[in-house]
């Protein structure tokens, strides 16, 4: 197998477990348990495990492989599918997963078969959409009866309890009314099944702003979150949090010069379309001095989702395989086989993480 050094990722678990820590303390002071959210990091099985090690209590994804890669690792955590299970998935969803979340009834019963068919109880959480628009019982009359019907008529599933979901298509934030929304949907629910829910789960990263503000209604126990605790930027970045108490630099990118040159900045001959089919604009600057990375949007997505940390270069553009950065007014010459350091988003990390173009160094 071919050795390739760069690009690389490395991943900090020490600072990775402490970050978990910081946000487990502040969530337990509220009565909020944690599932560590791995899908934003691919699933590594060791951010998994420095998630156990930080006091989450559940290890959630939204893609099976990555469950069972945390399983086969010994992480020993109960595990949660986030997405809702495709009908063709229930048998190996039943085998992975402790909990699912869930919003269709015809998921429901063949989940329920799945799980009689392994001798097993499986737990759903029932999914509201208080406004985001994604997943989930957008009429909750429906909702109620749904969650009554897996109570009463199917026996191989337990239900544990509701949650929702928002932030991520609708860009609705967490608020104390949406979440007492649904702390009124659980109560329904249990005025109807005559016990308490094991969970109510109002959200997931964003929902940590309300944990911060100390407005999280009281029966919320449970969050599902993954990139503010191992990113600990979008809440800073976003909503003007103060993260200070999180390292931000559990990730680092790090890409290899392979030409520095002086050119023009605006190419030479008839303009036509990029290498995916799009016509950008491109600025005269007159002739600068560029360097070229050896890694390309195949690896990270967008140039606008990597950082350089170098003093006095910026990113001018990108093909799937190259980079192309301005080091006119670099702080540092550059040459041919500089490594130039990058700091990541949530947006990157998910390619980058998932790219095999990419060493991955834990440490
Ligand atoms: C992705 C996802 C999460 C976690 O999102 P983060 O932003 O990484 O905290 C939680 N719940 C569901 C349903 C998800 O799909």
């Amino acid at each position: 197998m071919v050795k390739q050094m760069y690009p690389k990722l490395t991943i900090n678990l020490q600072y990775f477990k402490e970050n978990v820590a910081a946000m487990v303390e502040r969530c337990d002071k509220c009565g909020i348990t944690i599932a560590g959210v791995i899908k934003g990091t691919t699933g590594f099985p060791q951010c998994a495990q420095a998630f156990k090690e930080g006091g989450a209590k559940i290890i959630a994804s939204s893609r099976l492989e990555q469950i069972e890669d945390t399983i086969e690792y010994g992480v020993g955590l109960p595990t949660m599918l986030l997405r809702i299970p495709m009908l063709t998935e229930v048998d190996e969803v039943v085998r992975l997963c402790d909990i699912s979340l869930n919003s269709e009834v015809a998921v429901l019963k063949a989940l329920n078969e799945a799980a009689a068919k392994q001798n097993k109880v499986h737990k759903v959480i029932i999914m509201a959409d208080v406004g985001d628009l994604r997943e989930g019982f957008w009429d909750k009359d429906e909702m109620v009866e749904a969650a009554v019907f897996v109570e009463n008529e199917l026996k191989n599933l337990d239900l544990a309890g509701v949650g929702f979901n928002v932030g991520c298509w609708g860009s609705i934030e967490p608020t104390p009314d949406n979440l007492n929304e649904l702390v009124s949907i659980a109560e329904r629910i249990e005025a109807r099944i005559g016990r308490e829910l094991e969970y109510i789960s109002g959200g997931a990263t964003s929902t940590l702003m309300r944990v911060i503000d100390g407005n999280v209604p009281e029966r919320i126990n449970l969050l599902r979150c993954g990139e503010g605790i191992f990113l600990a930027r979008d809440l800073d970045v976003f909503y003007g949090y103060d993260m200070s108490y999180m390292h931000q630099d559990v990730y680092k990118l790090y890409a290899e010069v392979i030409e520095v040159r002086d050119k023009p900045t605006h190419p030479v001959g008839k303009i036509a379309i990029d290498c995916f089919g799009h016509k950008p604009v491109y600025e005269d600057r007159g002739i600068r001095r560029r360097a070229l990375l050896a890694m390309g949007r195949v690896d990270y997505g967008s140039i606008e989702e990597i950082f350089p940390v170098e003093k006095g270069v910026s990113l001018v553009g990108a093909a799937s395989d190259h980079t192309i950065m301005d080091v006119e007014d670099a702080e540092r010459r550059l040459e041919v086989g500089d490594i130039v350091e990058f700091d990541v988003n949530y947006a990157s990390l998910v390619y980058l993480s998932a790219s095999r173009n990419v060493n991955k160094e834990f440490i």
